[in-house]
């Protein structure tokens, strides 16, 4: 009881609605629509992005709100959300969960080594930026990027 107590008296705490970018230069093609679901894929990141990502999709900013979900398998996901540089040990990884979401699909580099390999640029086990290994709808700037920015791709993709 206690507890329950606790969260009635806590209430609602994400952030206020946002009102939508009218066209962010790097939005994707174009919505998919309603809620879509969401495979994270890990290519080889310092685990900052993920951090950002756990805001965006936790309690405060609420991704979901906008029907987003991430999901566990890219057989039931509509897009990628990838972060880091690709490592040559997950390219070929990479490629083939590309390859396991269903069309339409969409592909979101998260971060500035998703978009252009950042800081590990010309490092040694690097395979290249996402956009080298499979093609990508939109990019998140930053590193690491503000929860806000990637609640704003995720809407983009959403169109909520
Ligand atoms: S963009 Fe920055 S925070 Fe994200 S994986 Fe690269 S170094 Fe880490």
């Amino acid at each position: 009881m206690r507890l329950w107590r606790m969260i009635r008296a806590t209430g609602r705490i994400a952030e206020p609605t946002p009102p939508r970018t009218a066209s962010a230069p790097s939005a994707p093609r174009a919505p998919l629509g309603g809620s879509v679901q969401i495979r994270h894929v890990d290519a080889g990141s310092c685990n900052g992005c993920e951090v950002e990502i756990g805001a965006a999709f936790g309690p405060v900013y609420d991704a979901e709100r906008y029907g987003a979900r991430l999901v566990a398998s890219p057989r039931h996901a509509d897009a990628l959300l990838v972060t880091g540089v690709v490592t040559r040990n997950m390219a070929e990884p990479l490629r083939r969960t590309y390859a396991a979401v269903p069309a339409p699909k969409r592909v979101v580099a998260v971060g500035d080594c998703a978009r252009n390999c950042g800081v590990f640029a010309g490092a040694y086990g690097v395979a290249g930026a996402v956009g080298d290994i499979v093609p990508v709808d939109a990019e998140v700037p930053g590193c690491p990027p503000r929860p806000e920015a990637i609640v704003e791709a995720v809407r983009e993709l959403t169109g909520r």
